[in-house]
């Protein structure tokens, strides 16, 4: 009798055991990233957290553009010689940062690519470069001139030079993909966090929603805003990690692809939207676009919110946020 009841006992706290949040951060595509799941135990969080892992250094392997090996990489050494079949994985997202250029007038572009060699983040560049240099380098850019071959999954960059580049997309998308492989394992809550870039699923472990808090870069990164999210990315873009500053101005790394030139006037801009690589995008050309268009751009759109931060410090909300001012 004691014995089964004693069983019972046991059993009924396998049965109550409360599910918990495990997180591990980790580098990938040049940066910190964090993943955050929901599960029973350790042992359960350490298989879903390694193929997380696992899946986004896949991703990296197969978009990176400085990895000459890489698919990327091929496309690029080819550009002005020969179409490269590639994976369908990255035939279409080609293809769907296609539709996002055209979506932002061009905005964003991953053909923007050819222009690192003038604006290089890492200090060298102290002076603005000569406009006829920007000029130039401005023609090997241009979404439209991709040539997407269905058939066989090609792609083909016509100019020699010419060069694609997922810096703005590619950690929304692994975020993304990284998501719906854990679903696919049974995870039903989570954070995928690429450096800021995040896709949250589920709920927390007591039922309320997932909170995330975006840091005002110019007032000592305090959190400034609280946003929940429900089944939605929240991606960030600034100019307060990597810019240059010329003449005491400063110059992010996002360039606009019509003019050659770096965006300037925001600080961060922070989207938030059904998919972490629409947000990632959308980050970005918002950025280019400058506050007043950027605004009235991001209004336009459903489901899609945004925060933008100006150089002065000055907040701006799209009409529709729920967002909750900390002071
Ligand atoms: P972060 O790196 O802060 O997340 P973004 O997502 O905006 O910022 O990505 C910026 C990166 O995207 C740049 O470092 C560069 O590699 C690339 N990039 C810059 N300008 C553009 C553009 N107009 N369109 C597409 N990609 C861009
Ligand atoms: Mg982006």
């Amino acid at each position: 009798m004691r014995l089964t009841l004693a069983l019972v006992f046991v059993a009924a706290m396998g049965f109550c055991q409360s599910p918990g949040i495990y997180k591990k951060p980790f580098k990938a595509m040049g940066c910190g990233f964090e993943v955050t799941v929901v599960a029973m135990d350790a042992q359960e969080a350490d298989v879903f957290l390694e193929a997380a892992i696992g899946n986004i250094r896949r991703i990296e392997a197969l978009i990176s553009s400085w990895v000459d090996n890489s698919q990327t990489g091929q496309i690029n050494q080819s550009a002005g010689i020969e179409p490269v079949e590639v994976d369908p994985e990255l035939f279409y997202l080609i293809k769907r940062a296609i539709a996002i250029s055209e979506l932002t007038d061009g905005a964003f572009d991953i053909s923007y690519a050819s222009m690192d060699k003038i604006w290089k983040f890492d200090g060298s560049v102290t002076q603005l470069p000569d406009s006829s240099i920007v000029k130039e380098s401005v023609k090997l850019v241009g979404y439209k001139n991709i040539q997407m071959n269905e058939a066989n999954h090609s792609v083909f960059l016509p100019e020699k030079g010419m060069k694609i580049g997922f810096g703005a997309i590619g950690k929304g998308y692994a975020a993304d993909h990284t998501m719906n492989l854990l679903k696919s394992l049974g995870v039903t809550s989570g954070i995928i966090n690429a450096s800021g870039d995040l896709r949250a699923w589920g709920q927390q472990p007591n039922g309320a929603p997932w909170q995330i808090g975006v840091k005002n870069p110019l007032n000592k990164n305090k959190v400034f805003v609280l946003l929940p999210l429900v089944n939605q990315a929240l991606v960030t873009s600034g100019n307060y990690e990597k810019f240059i500053t010329i003449n005491g101005k400063r110059y992010a790394h996002i360039i606009d692809p019509r003019t050659g030139y770096p965006s300037s006037g925001l600080t961060s801009v922070t989207i938030i939207a059904s998919s972490a690589e629409l947000a990632d995008a959308l980050a970005t050309s918002v950025f280019v676009m400058g506050k007043d268009v950027g605004l009235d751009f991001v209004n336009q759109l459903k489901d899609v919110e945004c925060v933008l931060v100006q150089d002065d410090g000055m907040v701006f909300y799209s009409d529709h946020i729920n967002a909750k001012e900390l002071n």
